[in-house]
């Protein structure tokens, strides 16, 4: 279950994914498999979070959306699951940016992280503690969601952050946009868009219709949920 990267040594190109995965479902995976092919990852960390800071009352128990995350990832190469975020013992919300800094720490020298997320989460990141600080801690790579638009890009950027550049070439391939971000000292991190994603899923649109049958959830999960009787 651990990351992969604790027992390889050369380095690694590996992407944080973290959410509620309450639960996991096929837009998770789907954004997951673009980013690993378009930025060559080795590495997927799903990564199921303790308690989110913005998001209060989770439906299932951590260890249930623990072990939905690991039966949905089982047969994806390249994808792991992480207790990084494990609920504290102070009971305090689990913050992203101190989540990256201890990944930065166990990663093997000259690798490469990576923040995998949905447009929706880029959108809020200017009320995330240390939001400013979050894109020199792990790239950015942020997916389109139908729904949320992205346009423009600088509207919601947290303070202290600025959109200076684009890269002309990244326009030649439709499926990856790299963008550049600059904090108030002129330090520079890239934001990797990948803006034809039109998965149209929401773990609490799934909530809702679970016992529907509909296809949005790995299978294996579906099964886990109605034999544990969650979301009823
Ligand atoms: P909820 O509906 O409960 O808010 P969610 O479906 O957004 O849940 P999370 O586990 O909170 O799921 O999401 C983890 C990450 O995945 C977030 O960054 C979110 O933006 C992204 N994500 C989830 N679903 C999609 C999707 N369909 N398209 C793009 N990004 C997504």
């Amino acid at each position: 279950m651990g990351p992969e990267t604790e027992k390889t040594i050369g380095p690694r190109r590996v992407a944080f994914f973290g959410g509620s995965f309450d639960p996991p479902h096929i837009g998770h995976l789907a954004i997951a498999r673009a980013a690993c092919e378009l930025l060559a990852l080795d590495e997927v960390l799903f990564v199921p979070v303790g308690r989110q800071p913005l998001k209060e009352g989770l439906s299932a128990s951590y260890e249930d959306r623990v072990e939905m995350t690991l039966l949905a990832v089982e047969e994806e190469p390249g994808f792991h699951v992480s207790l990084l975020d494990a609920p504290r013992i102070d009971t305090a919300p689990n913050y992203t940016a101190e989540t990256l800094e201890e990944l930065n720490r166990t990663l093997p020298k000259g690798s490469r992280l990576f923040f995998l997320m949905g447009a929706d989460s880029f959108l809020a990141l200017n009320r995330w503690h240390r939001g400013a600080e979050i894109p020199f801690l792990a790239e950015l790579v942020v997916a389109s969601r139908p729904g949320e638009t992205l346009e423009p890009l600088d509207a919601h950027l947290p303070d202290g952050l600025k959109l200076v550049s684009i890269n002309p070439e990244s326009f030649q391939n439709d499926r990856l946009e790299r963008w550049q971000l600059a904090d108030d000292h002129g330090k520079t991190a890239a934001l990797n868009l990948l803006p034809e994603l039109h998965y149209d899923v929401s773990a609490t649109a799934l909530r809702n219709a679970i016992h529907d049958g509909k296809p949005l959830i790995p299978s294996a999960v579906l099964k886990y949920i109605r034999n544990h009787k969650l979301y009823v």
